[in-house]
């Protein structure tokens, strides 16, 4: 392998070889959980790295393009036997550089073990359809081609499950890949691509390019030479993505963030609701774009439900990741931890009330770590900032209604349409939550996060530039359609 060298140092991937950056210098990657603790250093790059990685890949892809897909989809295979047995490196990486608990990272890891999976057997499944021509001497048939060169940028919060669901696909389908993974989880990136490199994979088709997403990232969006971009992130940048790859003709694909709801109606299973809500909204520190932030109860229940939901959040530990004990790890970073303590500040000052938690932790085994606690809030009204915006963080926001139709507006009454949850044992709520909830995955009896990876995922309204990912969808993005038809 030649990505990592001494002294916990990363280099960029570059045409099949580890390669350090012309700058000379190198960003830090902290520990969350003790801020003491640098992870390692990946090479802060230029953008004289992002062309040597441009022409790579274009001309790899030139070759790779040719293979059949059962022979692209031999090197996933590869690659995910590897990754196999390093699934436990992996995972301590993830949670050394963004916090959540090592049984998380573990899981995320052999989600993409199966990704990868998933995909290499793509390459042998169908890639069009026979159309009946109106000319009866005719063949009519659609075929699909790559794209050329990816750009894949990718977010921290899930430092494995993004960029392994985003670059399997671009490959089998006969695309050249250049990924900038975010700063934060640049390790972890390094692992996943050392697991292609020793798979043997053609020099040139995967590269990596560490360095700041104003910089590397921008250029990525802008450069004529990359033919899609596909985003995972915020969406202050997401839609900054979107415009520069419009103007130049690039394709390209944004998911972005989300306020989801999650409806706990009076007829609901209120244990299975306070497990789901305990889960979606603290898991991963509430760092997941499908994560509950705004729980809406029919007020017959409120009461009861509030007191179950409190008396578990009490019992959720907080620690650092690698500890067996711990249940919710620390912010992902200081100014992750600083936004989601702003955004509580904001509720209060707001005149929601606080409930519980709403504290950074300080003393002791947090002295050096991002830590904050699981935190409610109750009396929130939908237009109060702690209702509208994303916090991405262990915060929500108890809301009291009358009925379902008034639920589903309140769920309704944001920007963002990414993932929704119901609890409920009637069939006619379960029904209109179906017809009326704008958002892209709908869950009932189940908490707000959870994606399989054979399924679409991807949100409506501002959360997504409206295309999907995973399953089958990915095919939708990382290839072309051309229509043939044949007169003998
Ligand atoms: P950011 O948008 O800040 O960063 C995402 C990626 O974009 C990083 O690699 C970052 O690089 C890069 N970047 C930053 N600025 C630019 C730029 N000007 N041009 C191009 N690229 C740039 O998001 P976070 O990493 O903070 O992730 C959290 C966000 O991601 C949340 O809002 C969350 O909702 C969303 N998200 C959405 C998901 C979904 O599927 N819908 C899933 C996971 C997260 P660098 O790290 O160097 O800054």
């Amino acid at each position: 392998m030649t990505i990592s060298v001494q002294d916990k140092q990363y280099l960029n991937f570059i045409n099949g070889k580890g390669v350090p950056s012309s700058s000379q210098e190198m960003m830090e990657s902290l520990n969350p959980a003790n801020k003491k603790e640098a992870v390692g250093y990946v090479q802060k790059s230029t953008l004289e790295d992002l062309n040597l990685a441009i022409k790579a890949a274009k001309q790899a892809q030139e070759k790779w393009k040719r293979l059949s897909g059962a022979a692209r989809g031999q090197y996933l295979h590869k690659a995910a036997d590897i990754m196999e047995n390093r699934l436990d490196e992996i995972a301590e990486c993830a949670t050394r550089e963004m916090g959540k608990t090592l049984a998380e990272t573990k899981g995320e890891t052999a989600r993409g073990i199966a990704i990868l999976r998933y995909y290499a057997g793509e390459g042998m499944r169908k890639m069009g359809d026979v159309i009946p021509s109106t000319d009866a001497e005719a063949l009519m048939f659609t075929s699909r081609v790559p794209l050329g060169v990816v750009g894949v940028i990718t977010p921290w919060n899930f430092p494995i499950a993004i960029p392994i669901w985003k670059i399997a696909p671009a490959l089998v389908y006969g695309n050249t890949v250049i990924i900038k993974p975010a700063t934060e989880t640049a390790i972890t990136c390094a692992k996943i691509i050392e697991c292609f490199e020793e798979a043997e994979i053609p020099a040139g088709v995967v590269n990596m390019i560490t360095g700041s997403g104003s910089i590397i990232g921008q250029a990525i969006a802008e450069h004529p030479e990359i033919n899609a971009i596909t985003f995972t992130g915020s969406d202050r940048v997401g839609k900054q993505i979107g415009q520069q790859a419009f103007v130049r003709g690039a394709k390209y694909q944004l998911e972005m963030g989300g306020k989801n709801p999650v409806i706990v109606a009076a007829d609901a299973d209120l244990d299975l609701a306070v497990e789901g809500t305990i889960s979606g909204a603290f898991r991963s520190t509430g760092q997941k774009c499908t994560a509950t932030s705004r729980v809406i109860v029919q007020h017959e229940v409120y009461e009861k439900f509030k007191q179950k939901l409190l008396a578990k959040t009490k019992e959720i530990t907080v620690g650092e990741g690698l500890n067996g004990e711990t249940w919710m790890g620390p912010c992902a970073s200081e100014n992750q931890l600083q936004t989601v303590l702003s955004y509580i500040e904001k509720g209060k000052s707001e005149g929601a009330t606080l409930l519980y938690g709403g504290r950074q932790l300080t003393d002791g085994e947090y002295e050096n770590g991002f830590y904050v606690e699981p935190t409610i809030f109750e009396n929130v009204e939908s237009h109060m900032t702690i209702s509208q915006e994303e916090i991405f963080g262990p915060v929500i926001a108890l809301m009291k209604v009358e009925s379902i139709e008034e639920a589903l507006a309140l769920a309704n009454d944001v920007q963002y349409g990414l993932s929704a949850s119901i609890f409920t044992t009637n069939i006619s709520h379960m029904l209109s939550f179906i017809n009326e909830m704008d958002a892209g995955l709908i869950r009932i009896n189940s908490e707000s996060a959870g994606v399989e990876l054979q399924a679409p995922f991807g949100g409506m309204k501002q959360s997504s530039s409206h295309s999907r990912e995973q399953g089958e969808a990915a095919k939708e993005f990382f290839t072309a359609i051309k229509t043939v038809f044949i007169k003998s």
